[in-house]
């Protein structure tokens, strides 16, 4: 009696030990990961694969200075491994508040799980006084870089690390996914500078000054912006000054994004310039949703606008 109790008693301790063994393999919980816009989310999918279940913060169709906070971002905030950043003050204006209700100090900015995919940037539009004077929203230079897909590549770099540092066990899962997505990025770079030939001398106008990184890697000019200066809006004045410059120097297109239409179409009906909505992240259509679809409907666009 005594020898079958403590055999039924080692048989069961041994069923519990392989059913934790089993469940931890298989039903392990995955890293959450949060990532303030949809391209970053994406590209976190891409190395992360099973390993990370990533939720964006903003859809792609806001002001990406000015993402309307929602009651669910401080438990998501608060729940998560990592969180996935822009930077270079992106989302200055709206995420700081957000992370100081969250109480998650794993994921505050210098801490092991905040994630800046700007470290490394070639930054552009750094602008000569360092402050937020006035509104200015791109005080630490300009945050678009995730328009250039050179610069994409170091996010992802940036992203691959972020993991790999806050789970080491991990580290070649990361690696590996990161090199094969970074060589098919690298195929699509490719393709896209071959396909954006006619952008080169392109001159255009934007809302917001987003598309810098985009012209500079395709050759395109701005000749102004439609804001004063980032993420101040226009006076009557320099609204007049605009429409000059449109009719003198001929852009072929006024791009804007998230903001109202009713400027660009006005300029247009005086100037005759040809407005395109396109949005400055990923996730703004339903075809961009992710960083590659979103580049690749970018550079489309453009190039069908100007032709
Ligand atoms: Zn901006």
């Amino acid at each position: 009696m005594k020898i079958l109790q403590s055999r039924t008693l080692s048989l069961f301790f041994v069923v519990l030990a392989s059913t934790w063994l089993y469940s931890s393999l298989v039903f392990a919980q995955p890293i959450r990961v949060v990532a303030t816009f949809p391209d970053l989310a994406d590209i976190t999918r891409q190395i992360g694969k099973e390993l990370v279940s990533v939720d964006s913060l903003a859809t792609g169709v806001e002001d990406p200075h000015g993402v309307p906070v929602r009651p669910s971002f401080v438990p998501r905030l608060n729940r998560a491994d990592v969180l996935v950043v822009t930077g270079l003050g992106d989302e200055h204006s709206w995420l700081p508040a957000l992370l100081e209700v969250a109480s998650n100090p794993k994921i505050l900015p210098g801490r092991t799980g905040y994630i800046d995919c700007a470290v490394g940037v070639p930054v552009l539009g750094t602008p000569i006084r360092i402050d937020r004077a006035e509104g200015d929203t791109h005080p630490q230079g300009n945050p678009h870089y995730m328009l250039d897909p050179v610069s994409g590549k170091i996010a992802a770099r940036n992203i691959a690390a972020g993991l790999s540092r806050n789970f080491p066990q991990h580290q070649q899962a990361f690696e590996k996914n990161l090199k094969a997505y970074v060589a098919e990025l690298d195929d699509w770079i490719t393709r896209w500078e071959k396909m954006a030939a006619p952008l080169r001398g392109v001159k255009y106008v934007d809302y917001h000054p987003a598309w810098i990184y985009f012209a500079n890697r395709f050759g395109m000019k701005l000749v102004g912006s439609i804001e004063l200066k980032p993420g101040i809006e226009p006076t009557p004045n320099h609204l007049v000054e605009l429409v000059e410059q449109i009719k003198q120097e001929k852009p072929q297109v006024l791009i804007y994004g998230s903001q109202n239409p009713r400027l660009p179409q006005q300029i247009s009906a005086q100037t005759g310039v040809k407005v395109l909505r396109l949005y400055s992240n990923a996730g703004g259509r339903p075809e961009t949703d992710t960083y590659i679809k979103w580049i690749d409907y970018t550079v489309r666009t453009l190039v069908q606008a100007v032709s």
